[in-house]
């Protein structure tokens, strides 16, 4: 018979002088506070890899005498209180600060933040990727910022998956349960003391749901768990994995995210005045909010005007699955039993989200806020064109989307190395993460200084790496001679190698397999004896994305191929602690996706402000954060071009790029023993992306651009019950009763050339088919081109009403002086337009004459 084996984990009594370590465990500071990371770091570092970078776990887990002797050292209490200190003072400074106080009113205004993924820090797998880390980012940056901002999510329990890698290559999706006592995460209490709880209706039964804190620094984040004995199995598995499951798991999710999310609050007493969708997964707060003014009385088109105002959606990626679209019986039947105590027809929601190929929940979040953003300016058009349905007759160019580029929380991606050399020169670097010209000051760090600092940061990855690849050989029962070769590059790695870095998902987008086009040519590159160059690969594939799973197959044989054994190498279960491992050691960090698919790519952004130069794509931020000289860019081919021959031309041009910029100017060493062309390239990339692409950034401009233009515009919408919301209402129904007979015709001779210093005359006759002059706007709009790209190309002129015709339809007229000499063209359009819209297209109704 075999042996039972029993678990017990004694935990030690934590010395009172050291008892804060505690409270520190429990506040995702220490997801960016180095220091914090640090007090438990040097009590065991051995213990602290084993329990996955977990402070709550490693401090039930850490010997009692190790503890004890900390409480003894008096450098480890130095520490302990600079640290404690320096913690108290963030909290304290509760006040906001000056950057937000002309936007924001703390007594009042608070955001409420809604997303299916946080990723704070290793520690918590409430997150798979990108979207996760940048909703982490930007709770962050809020807390730095004093931003009244919670955050509303799901928890759960097995997370995202954990990866493993066979001896075939073929990835092995692990989903362990969290227990969550282990989380820093702690009930949410209500005044007896109790858990809260709340409940959204399903077909034939209710789903319940207890709600979890968080804490990170200022941000408190609100998790939703179905695990709750009041459910059955079945339901109790809604909130166990992040992006699990079918169409009608996923709905689910949702229903529980954006229902109970905002039932949540409710109960807690909490009443945001700006709600932000962070991608569509959480659209169905829209439902909620509107059902609850619904059964105060509120009629249905003036509900959904006034939630619209106070809602702000941002959308994260074009790719097609970023955006859950269901059948419409299948939304109607979950929504139904929710909306039973209200007389809301389920047409009038299922209206709102009515995509092109279903229910979409990307347009019920457009349909369901005022103030809408993509992810990068290229990213902003991207989406404006995929969207353009919900404006039908608007140029995608000039519908109400625009864009906010993301950015990333610098302290918790700086290297600890880079951080201490700031702290040393520059001690209030942190204030001044939004001044730009502050950062010129990085180009006074002495070249001998910035190099061996790039080269530390590349020994300690490579130990990393070196590790965890024995880790995984030996786990696949890989020979001894064979594990050799294939380290043979970071066993006892040459500080002077080449070290390119590619990790992301492995999405087809992102074509992780672009490099390998013309083998022989990469080979070739690779192989030279004198300029050693290696290429590490990381990043998971969706468990149902087969073409992704194949491309880590595909690199693992590749990294076996006689001529790049040692050159290619693969690691596994990428996630944030390999992501900063990655970001602060490679020399370059690779990016090629298919244009102009890659919304923003932050982990670009990562890599930069380390020094690290990106090889990218001019796609994304890249777009943006690209000079000559801060790195290298791959001109994109559109869309339009032969996938073949656009891969062939840019994987070409990025091993010319390789082979005739970045392999030799990193092997170009002077006199002085490093390459002073590099240390200049890699201190532009610090100096031009710290300041312009870190997370406080973009919440400062989430504040000033959209959360502040919601909380003016719902004031006004919301004031006296909702008149305005209703005026505005009423307004729209007039319009689209008669907007379809309306047009324009021209009643002047409409000359087709003018002398310098004349005036061009224009007289339309508007059909407004019962409208009046009041409702329409009438605009004639110049330009030097046929077609004009974008708005700021076009000289735009307002005709204004004039007078009547002989048969009583009101005249609309200007005389304009051409802005332009020679040839010139010019349209006149009429649109929808009432002072209480929060765009000039929102009713998204235009004519051309
Ligand atoms: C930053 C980050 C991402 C997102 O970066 P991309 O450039 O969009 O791939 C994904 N995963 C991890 C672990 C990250 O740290």
């Amino acid at each position: 018979m075999k042996e039972n084996i029993f678990t017990l984990e004694v935990q030690p009594n934590i010395p009172p002088n050291l008892s804060r370590l505690e409270e520190l465990a429990e506040d995702l500071y220490y997801s960016w506070d180095r220091h914090v990371r640090a007090l438990f770091v040097q009590l065991d570092p051995e213990l602290w890899e084993a329990c996955g970078h977990n402070p709550k776990v490693f401090l039930r887990r850490i010997a009692q005498h190790k503890l004890e002797e900390a409480a003894q050292d008096e450098a480890y209490i130095a520490d302990y209180n600079r640290t404690l200190s320096a913690y108290d003072t963030y909290h304290e400074q509760a006040a906001l600060t000056s950057k937000v106080a002309p936007y924001i009113d703390p007594d009042n205004d608070l955001v409420a933040y809604f997303c299916a993924e946080f990723g704070f820090h290793e520690s918590v797998p409430l997150y798979s990727g990108g979207l996760g880390i940048l909703a982490g980012d930007h709770c962050k940056a809020a807390s730095d910022l004093r931003l009244p901002l919670v955050a509303v999510g799901l928890l759960y329990r097995q997370g995202y998956f954990s990866q493993t890698i066979d001896h075939e290559g073929n990835q092995q999706a692990h989903y362990a349960p969290s227990s969550i006592s282990e989380l820093p995460i702690t009930p949410c209490l209500d005044d007896d003391g109790e858990q809260v709880q709340v409940s959204v209706d399903a077909p034939g039964r209710e789903i319940h749901l207890r709600v979890w804190q968080m804490r990170a620094g200022h941000v408190l984040i609100y998790l939703l768990d179905s695990e709750v004995p009041e459910n059955d199995a079945a339901d109790r598995a809604i909130t166990y994995q992040l992006y699990g499951g079918d169409a009608h798991m996923r709905i689910l999710q949702e229903l529980c995210l954006g229902l109970g999310g905002v039932r949540a609050l409710r109960k807690l007493g909490i009443s945001p005045s700006v709600w932000h969708i962070n991608e569509g997964h959480s659209a169905f707060q829209i439902v909620e909010r509107c059902r609850e003014l619904i059964s105060e009385g509120y009629d249905s088109a003036t509900a959904i005007e006034a939630v619209a105002s106070e809602t702000v959606f941002t959308t994260h990626t074009p790719v097609p699955a970023g955006h859950d679209i269901f059948e419409p019986e299948m939304v109607a039947e979950h929504l139904a039993p929710n909306l039973a105590d209200t007389d809301i027809p389920i047409e009038d929601i299922l209206a709102l989200g009515n995509g092109q190929k279903g229910f979409d929940m990307t347009s019920l979040a457009l349909r369901g806020s005022r103030f809408h953003n993509g992810v990068s300016a290229i990213h902003g058009g991207v989406a404006s064109q995929m969207e353009q349905h919900i404006w039908p007759e608007i140029p995608a160019q000039e519908n109400p989307i625009t864009s906010i580029t993301n950015g990333i929380h610098v302290p918790t991606f700086l290297a600890q190395e880079w951080a201490n050399l700031f702290d040393q020169r520059w001690h209030a670097w942190r204030n001044q993460l939004l001044n730009e010209d502050f950062w010129k000051v990085v180009d006074e760090l002495p070249d001998h200084r910035f190099w061996s600092m790039r080269r530390s940061l590349k020994s300690e990855l490579l130990r990393d790496v070196y590790q965890r690849v024995l880790k995984r050989c030996q786990r696949n029962g890989m020979s001894d001679a064979m594990i050799e070769r294939m380290t043979s590059n970071i066993s006892n790695p040459d500080p002077d190698l080449l070290v390119i870095g590619f990790a992301r998902r492995f999405a087809t987008y992102k074509r992780a397999l672009l490099i390998f086009y013309e083998i022989d040519r990469l080979k070739e590159l690779l192989n030279d004896p004198q300029r050693p160059v290696i290429l590490i690969f990381a990043g998971k594939a969706h468990p149902h994305d087969e073409k992704g799973q194949a491309m880590i197959r595909r690199i693992h044989e590749l990294s076996l191929d006689p001529d790049l054994i040692g050159k290619i190498i693969l690691l596994e279960d990428y996630d944030m602690a390999q992501a900063r491992k990655l970001v602060t050691g490679v020399d370059v960090w690779l990016n090629n996706p298919e244009y102009p698919l890659e919304a923003c790519g932050t982990s670009g952004q990562k890599a930069a402000i380390n020094g690290v130069l990106n090889l990218s794509v001019l796609d994304g931020w890249w777009d943006e954060g690209y000079e000559k000289g801060n790195g290298w860019a791959i001109l994109p081919h559109s869309a339009g071009f032969d996938p073949e021959y656009r891969d062939r031309e840019e994987a070409r041009d990025l091993l010319n790029l390789l082979s005739d910029e970045v392999i030799p100017l990193y092997f170009n060493r002077g006199n002085s023993g490093y390459a002073t062309e590099w240390v200049k390239m890699s201190k532009a990339a610090m100096r031009t992306t710290l300041p312009r692409f870190n997370a406080q950034r973009m919440v400062m401009d989430y504040v000033s651009e959209l959360y502040a233009p919601a909380r003016a515009q719902s004031k006004i919408l919301q004031a006296d019950s909702l008149s305005g919301a209703q005026e505005l209402a009423r307004w729209k129904e007039r319009v689209r009763e008669h907007w379809g007979g309306t047009w324009l015709e021209r009643i002047d001779a409409a000359p087709t050339s003018l002398l310098h210093g004349e005036s061009l005359p224009i007289r339309v006759k508007a059909h407004l088919n019962g409208l009046s002059c009041d409702d329409v706007t009438i605009e004639c709009r110049f330009s030097a081109m046929e077609e004009p790209r974008d708005a700021a190309s076009t000289v735009r002129y307002q005709l204004q009403p004039e007078g009547e015709t002989e048969d009583g339809m009101p005249v609309f007229a200007i005389d304009i002086e051409p802005r332009f000499d020679g040839l010139q063209y010019y349209r006149i359009c009429m649109y929808p337009t009432h002072p209480l819209a929060s765009h000039p297209f929102e009713f998204g109704g235009l004519r051309w004459l």
